[in-house]
């Protein structure tokens, strides 16, 4: 089984929407932190604690405040109690009364033992309401509400993607930009819940299938494809979309001065060493029109870094993308650019250009992955 199905109760918010909705939902596993030697649950009201993988319950009540669970030799300490376990399940009767350390979670949270000894969490809830906690990380919530909606979309599709290609693992997704930032409901806002709800089980699919519906912060003109920078190569994630939506963005147009011993640096750092380095220029293309590949002249020699690459080394906010000209000015190279992020899928800025515009979800949706429908999650076939 693909992906975790449990029936929802019926929400009169199925009728609010404009393309067919699931009858069904999916349970989506969050890792929000691990190596840890305790971790602190509290509970506003009542709770139980089941043991893993038996589910039996070994402590349930009313009220907890900063309860520590600790890793033992046995298993796990609840308590001053040791259980011969994997692990506990933490549960509450109400939404959002559950809290590990501050931050506050829906659904359950699940304490594990790694084979190290040390503590993770794994927090289990509907794949809806975890998007109630990822929006307000990727987008602001005053944001005309189309724009909201094509966002969330976006982050509902590739948050199944990843589920449907994690089985083998303990959880579907990481807290932190490795997948999409998310912190509980501590920035859960009204209207990007909203958008959640009037979007309810609605993804896109291409030949039937999600997909990794990648977004990014600003596009600078035109999109990437995703076979740039990753092993995928499907029609709606093709790029040379033209986009000058994202005009509005303060990331439209950078320039980063970057000295050149900061190049030598890094080179060092990432085992490349050439010495003094006396030049640095593009080589290479990508379909899109940004930089591939550059090629860095030094005093013992030269090294051809693939662009993507010279990105992380300099870090992604100092080279803010891999749309620029280089000039070398002396000691220093001057990067022109465009654009914020990978520059695949939807344009985050050109979306906010669209809404303001009164352009649909849909239409938005369209441009930016061409060939996707956007249909029930429920009728995705297994990528
Ligand atoms: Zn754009």
């Amino acid at each position: 089984m693909k992906f975790r199905c449990r029936l929802l109760v019926l929400s009169f918010l199925l009728f609010l929407t404009a393309a067919p909705v699931s009858a069904n939902t999916y349970e989506i596993r969050v890792l929000i932190t691990e190596h840890q030697t305790q971790l602190l649950v509290s509970a506003k009201a009542e709770y139980q604690i089941r043991s893993l993988p038996t589910l039996t319950v070994i402590k349930k009540g009313k009220g907890l405040v900063n309860f520590p669970v600790q890793p033992s030799a046995r298993g796990v300490k609840v308590g001053n109690e040791e259980f011969a376990v994997r692990g506990v399940r933490v549960e509450t009767g109400e939404s959002r009364d559950l809290m590990l350390g501050s931050a506050h979670f829906r659904g359950a949270v699940d304490i594990l033992k790694d084979p190290q000894g040390s503590l993770y969490a794994v927090n289990r809830l509907d794949l809806e309401q975890y998007l109630y906690g990822v929006l307000p990380y990727e987008v602001a919530f005053w944001w005309p509400m189309e724009g909201l909606k094509a966002q969330a979309v976006a982050a509902r599709t590739y948050a199944l993607y990843q589920m449907s290609v994690s089985h083998a693992l303990e959880f579907d997704v990481k807290n932190t930009t490795s997948s999409q930032v998310y912190g509980g409901t501590m920035k859960e806002r009204y209207r990007t819940n909203l958008a959640v709800d009037k979007t309810r089980g609605q993804a896109l699919l291409y030949q039937n299938k999600v997909f990794p519906a990648y977004f990014h912060a600003t596009c600078g003109g035109v999109t990437a494809a995703a076979s740039e920078l990753w092993k995928i190569d499907i029609p709606p994630l093709a790029g040379k979309v033209v986009c000058n939506y994202c005009r509005i963005s303060p990331h439209w147009k950078w320039d980063s001065r970057v000295p050149l011993a900061d190049i030598e640096e890094k080179l060092n750092q990432n085992g490349r060493p050439i010495g003094r380095v006396l030049n640095v220029e593009p080589v290479t293309s990508t379909p899109s029109g940004r930089v591939g590949s550059l090629k860095i002249v030094g005093a013992g020699g030269e090294a051809v870094i693939a662009a993507k690459d010279f990105r992380v080394w300099l870090g992604g906010d100092r080279i803010r993308s891999t749309f620029f000209s280089i000039l070398v000015d002396d000691d220093t190279a001057v990067f022109e650019g465009k654009g914020w992020g990978h520059g695949v899928g939807l344009c985050q800025w050109g979306t906010l250009g669209q809404a303001i515009l009164g352009k649909h979800y849909t239409e938005i949706l369209k441009l930016y992955y061409p060939g996707a429908d956007i249909s029930s999650a429920e009728s995705a076939k297994k990528p």
